[in-house]
């Protein structure tokens, strides 16, 4: 299994972006076997998709970096690197530009959506930076890719790239990725309203806990985030119409890596008064250790550059022969 999977680089992560998203690449890189890679990369020629200001843009990727090792992303053994220190990826781009289609691009949703009427003000990369995710996975010959509900559709786009590259050319060049879609990965809610996601564009810091938080600061939210006067039920299924009591059973469920239903078989009876510093407990415990790591490496910038040069070196050496055979393929071989 070839596993390749990227994220935008924004600063500010929280509680939701590591139970939902990055957890679940550490569980992967954990569950590797001996024939396994899994790729982790910061899109950050992505991130050229929208205005940007290049102090913030790179100080996001050096404070996502820091915080995806944090979390235990072990750049012995995954494969770390920020998108632009990997050109192969701008230039199988070009390449892949070359097979896309106009047609193709236009049905993408996420471009319909963000493109308005006309899409007239829109940077040229955000039209074809479905191109660039395609050439993101084939360049390493992925064979899963880990993806939201929101990003089936650009995958799809990859595998319709790598068809018709492959045949256009006479070649059999890119294997067909696979969706990875965790079942695993829960859906965090704000702390302040069960009906809207825990998000880091939520104006209100109470609603969310953010990885860099302290001690203190995460009991203080969990103390003050919104339940009911209700007890907890016996089983999930009691905890309809509570969305707030369901968010705080699931994120107690997620941080201790056990379903729902087993935190309230310990649970239980007992009302908030009770079940809140639990939690409390249980998300310091787990958090406080990402936060200390997380505290040190951004007090050493200098060792998240060379973890993220070391990946980079690694992803060179995989992606050149792919990259070279793509270049064969299309007659640029001089
Ligand atoms: P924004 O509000 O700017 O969209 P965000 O908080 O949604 O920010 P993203 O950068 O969009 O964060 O998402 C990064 C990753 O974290 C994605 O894989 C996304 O699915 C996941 N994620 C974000 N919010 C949550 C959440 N509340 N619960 C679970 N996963 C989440
Ligand atoms: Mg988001």
């Amino acid at each position: 299994m070839r596993i390749v999977s990227g994220i935008q680089p924004t600063g500010n992560l929280h509680l939701g972006n590591y139970l939902g998203a990055i957890k679940q690449w550490v569980a992967m890189q954990d569950a590797m076997g001996p024939d396994d890679t899994c790729l982790f990369f910061l899109a950050d020629l992505h991130a050229l998709s929208q205005p940007v200001v290049a102090a913030e843009l790179h100080a996001n990727t050096v404070e996502m970096a820091a915080t995806l090792l944090a979390c235990g992303i072990d750049p012995a053994r995954s494969i770390l690197f920020n998108q632009a220190r990997v050109p192969a990826h701008t230039e199988l781009n070009w390449l892949l530009s070359g097979t896309a289609r106009m047609g193709w691009l236009n049905r993408m949703t996420q471009w319909k959506d963000k493109a308005g009427k006309s899409g007239e003000t829109q940077s040229v990369a955000l039209f074809t930076y479905p191109v660039l995710q395609a050439a993101d996975v084939l360049l390493y010959k992925a064979t899963h890719v880990p993806v939201g509900h929101d990003q089936k559709q650009h995958l799809e786009l990859a595998r319709d790239i790598a068809t018709k590259f492959n045949g256009d050319f006479g070649v059999d060049l890119f294997p067909l990725p696979e969706p990875l879609i965790s079942k695993a990965a829960p859906r965090i809610m704000s702390l302040r309203d069960g009906s809207v996601k825990m998000s880091k564009s939520d104006p209100s810091d109470a609603s969310r806990i953010n990885l860099i938080d302290s001690d203190d600061v995460i009991a203080g939210k969990l103390r003050k985030a919104k339940s009911d006067a209700d007890v907890l039920p016996e089983t999930v299924a009691g905890l309809e119409g509570r969305a707030e009591a369901l968010n705080l059973v699931t994120i107690y469920a997620a941080l201790a890596g056990v379903k729902p239903d087993a935190v309230l078989a310990e649970h239980a009876g007992k009302g908030f008064g009770a079940f809140k510093p639990a939690l409390a407990d249980l998300a310091i415990a787990t958090l406080a250790p990402v936060r200390d790591r997380l505290t040190a490496l951004l007090g050493d910038r200098p060792a998240v550059a060379a973890a993220l040069a070391h990946g980079a070196a690694k992803a060179t050496a995989l992606a050149a022969p792919t990259l070279r055979a793509a270049q064969e393929a299309v007659g640029l071989h001089l």
